[in-house]
């Protein structure tokens, strides 16, 4: 963390000295400088989306601060399946559309930040026949708009992935552009890159208020305040919170969910594609590591409500993650025997940041000035796509058409 350039970084903006924040940027070298008078940003949260928000906007030469109230990456963002897909069941079309920009982003991103991703396409496939159709339907619809998406049967799935087992009879969905990633090593790559574009991380620091101001506002934290131009809301199910703080009657996100993830100790690669089933779902990333997740739900019991409630990212005991973790390797070895000769690493639970109608929620808020949101599930794919054009909204001062269907005004 680098407070000190940050607040450096405030005072030449306020003073409005030659000390342009772009003059250092080697995007303002290009010839790329901001149009609005956005020159200072707090971005509330360093998971991904955060990250990526702060990378872009760093790389422009705007003045960053990120808060962050636990540790980069220890939420949603640390604890995620992190497929990279733009599916047959992103509807409308602009949300499959914004999600397949993404998938393109990821590949510019790589190039400038060190970020492993694993691309072997996806393979989907169900048990029911109504699923099955759906699954038939939906691919239909996204290969009209070109998705590199295909109804293969088993023999032709065993061809790209030997060592998944599919039953004979089954129709499987093969897209060959997805990916997987390691989306905490992801966050810290960003957050990385964005310090050495001058951006302060600053964490444990909660946020508690935002304060309107005649020139911009103040984000108040239980370690320090900052007086921005502008704040990035980047707090994934904390969204809320700081939507109420910053006078927001309506609350963007609906109860978040939980989901468990178990990450096993890298071992020789046993599966190219991302694969994923009516109970399961496994993949393997370019570090080794396979990770997988499970369909089912917790079950609805008063015992299990107790344990979720405050919204704990790991198990009450060790003996009780260990035995979810075999749970869910043993659906897995169905499809996968050689998963068998796996050992777990980490069991996780996250917490789906749910926007209220499942779509992003992305960009100013009217009746608020001086707060840009970014919050969503599906974060890990959209998280570069996101991070740029908020850049551009932020610093250039347009309305990217893109983003018209995720505004905070629908809601
Ligand atoms: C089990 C599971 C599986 C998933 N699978 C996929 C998948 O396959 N593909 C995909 O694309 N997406 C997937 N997602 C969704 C994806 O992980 C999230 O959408 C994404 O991580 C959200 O990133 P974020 O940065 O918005 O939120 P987070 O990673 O939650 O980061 C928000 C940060 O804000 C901080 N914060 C909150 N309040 C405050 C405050 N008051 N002050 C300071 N800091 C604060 C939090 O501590 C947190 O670190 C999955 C999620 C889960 C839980």
């Amino acid at each position: 963390m680098d407070r000190r350039r940050f607040i450096r970084g405030i005072s030449a903006a306020a003073g409005l000295t030659a000390a342009s924040p772009y003059v250092r940027s080697a995007f303002a070298a290009e010839g790329v400088a901001g149009s609005s008078r956005v020159n200072s940003v707090a971005v509330i949260g360093a998971g991904i989306v955060g990250a990526s928000v702060a990378y872009n906007l760093s790389k422009r030469g705007c003045d960053v601060v990120v808060i962050e109230k636990n540790e980069p990456a220890s939420q949603a963002s640390g604890n995620s399946f992190a497929w990279l897909n733009a599916s047959y069941y992103d509807t409308p079309k602009s949300y499959y559309t914004l999600r397949t920009h993404s998938l393109n982003e990821y590949h510019r991103l790589a190039k400038d930040v060190d970020i492993p991703i694993h691309w072997g396409g996806s393979l989907e496939w169900y048990e029911s026949a109504e699923q099955q159709q759906e699954v038939i339907d939906g691919v239909h619809r996204i290969q009209s708009s070109g998705a590199p998406t295909w109804m293969i049967d088993a023999a032709k799935a065993s061809d790209i992935d030997p060592n998944i087992h599919i039953d004979p009879d089954r129709r499987i969905a093969w897209c060959s552009r997805d990916g997987a990633i390691d989306p905490a090593g992801t966050t810290r790559a960003l957050l990385q890159r964005a310090e050495n574009y001058g951006a302060a991380v600053l964490h444990p620091a909660t946020v508690t208020g935002i304060v309107q101001q005649r020139n911009g506002i103040r984000v108040v934290s239980n370690v320090e305040n900052f007086d921005v131009d502008l704040a990035v809301v980047a707090a994934g199910v904390g969204a809320s919170e700081i939507a109420r703080m910053a006078g927001l009657e309506i609350d963007p996100m609906r109860p978040a969910t939980p989901g468990i993830i178990v990450t096993t100790k890298p071992m020789p690669r046993i599966v190219n594609a991302v694969a994923y089933t009516s109970d399961t779902h496994f993949h393997q990333r370019s570090d080794g590591r396979v990770i997988l997740g499970e369909k089912a739900g917790p079950p609805a019991t008063d015992e299990h409500r107790a344990l979720l409630n405050g919204r704990p990212n790991s198990y009450p005991s060790p003996d009780l993650a260990t035995e979810h973790a075999t749970r869910v390797i043993n659906v897995a070895r169905r499809y996968i025997p050689k998963i068998a000769d796996a050992k777990v690493e980490s069991v996780g639970v996250g917490w789906r940041p749910l926007p209220r109608d499942g779509l992003p929620v992305i960009g100013h808020p009217m009746s608020v000035p001086g707060i840009y949101f970014a919050a969503m599930h599906s974060g890990v794919t959209l998280a570069p796509i996101v991070g740029h054009l908020a850049a551009m909204e932020i610093l250039d001062g347009v309305r990217v058409d893109l983003l018209a269907d995720f505004r905070y005004e629908r809601l």
